[in-house]
């Protein structure tokens, strides 16, 4: 069996969670009668100290119902120019939302309270209306990346002063609170809408959630029915997401210990020429000029390791609930010897 670095979206369920699953109490939630989704958006809430969640089948219509939300069509996102919901979501604020998008370089997927001030249009009518701010934390592209919480208060701060909203793609939030021992309601506090995913390190097999005002999710359970993610007994799927909160955060800790020994193994192979940090379950490597990258990743598949060119000079590992220690340990061995 290959060890699979590709995303932390290839777990399967474990027993315990499928037990879970089998055993969920369902109903129509399209009736609001869903006894686990319900349970489930009750309890991200709670976490997060937000009045309202919504389960969307994916982070992408989470993300995007969030923001269709916010925006009227016309308006401008501001948002970092490799985050998803600019560069992995199809094209979805134009398509969905109508909206266009100001994107900002950042440092690793992080933006500034200055660049989004210096992002924000005036009011005139040749201008298109800046309404939301969009940040991603961890930042996929950064390498898992995490924001300081005092970066992103001021940028909460310039949203204030200026009357936009602010949206957190959290697919990966979790690994961020546990990476930085933060505290969720710290989030709930500052971010108008948060989405996170169950999909990615939890392990669930699908599932991401919405949270915000009530208000903004009665809307949001409107919009996420005529995107026609409106699901019936998907309590099944919602108790994963319940077994997870319950007992797959704390162990994301190990994922990130494994993402820094893999990254010690590269750092001394001489086709490498520089390693993102370190902070969460991502490594990113920059391959030399002289190896391509997409030879490197089929060499590791060869030898049973799977990971994915993510650009003409990079490859990417991510560790998961699926990768066990000796897992680590036959990858950097197969490293060693590349
Ligand atoms: C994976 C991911 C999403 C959502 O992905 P889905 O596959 O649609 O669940 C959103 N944002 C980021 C940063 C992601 O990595």
């Amino acid at each position: 069996m290959a060890i699979d670095f590709r995303s932390d979206t290839v777990t399967r369920p474990t027993p315990p969670m499928l037990r879970a699953m089998m055993e969920a109490e369902v109903g129509d939630d399209v009736f609001g009668e869903d006894p686990s989704i319900n349970r489930l958006e009750s309890m991200a809430a709670g976490l997060f100290g937000m009045e309202a969640a919504l389960y969307c089948p994916s982070g992408t219509m989470s993300n995007q119902i969030g923001i269709k939300c916010h925006t009227q069509p016309g308006d401008e996102v501001i948002c970092e120019k490799s985050s998803h919901v600019y560069i992995y979501e199809g094209g979805g604020i134009a398509f969905n939302s109508g909206s266009q998008v100001r994107a900002v370089e950042g440092d690793r997927g992080r933006i500034t309270a200055e660049q989004v001030m210096a992002s924000i249009n005036p009011d005139d009518v040749h201008r298109a209306r800046t309404s939301l701010v969009c940040l991603e934390n961890t930042c996929n592209r950064g390498g898992g990346s995490c924001y300081d919480a005092a970066q992103i208060e001021e940028i909460r701060m310039v949203c204030l002063q200026n009357g936009l909203r602010l949206h957190l793609d959290g697919a990966r939030l979790f690994n961020a609170l546990v990476a930085r021992n933060e505290d969720a309601p710290w989030y709930g506090r500052t971010f108008d809408s948060i989405s996170v995913c169950l999909n990615k390190g939890l392990g669930c097999p699908i599932g991401s959630i919405l949270m915000g005002t009530a208000a903004y999710i009665r809307q949001a359970r409107r919009v996420r029915k005529v995107f026609g993610g409106g699901m019936r007994q998907a309590g099944f799927m919602a108790a994963a997401g319940i077994y997870a909160l319950q007992h797959n955060l704390s162990r994301l800790a190990e994922d990130h210990l494994h993402a820094k020994q893999i990254a010690a193994a590269l750092e001394n192979k001489p086709f490498v020429s520089r390693i993102m940090p370190v902070e969460t379950n991502i490594v990113i490597a920059d391959i030399d000029a002289s190896h391509d990258p997409k030879q490197i990743a089929a060499a590791l598949r060869d030898k049973g390791i799977l990971v994915i060119a993510i650009s003409p000079t990079q490859i990417r590992f991510v560790t998961h609930l699926d990768i066990s220690p000796e897992m680590v340990g036959t990858a950097i061995r197969v490293i060693e010897k590349l």
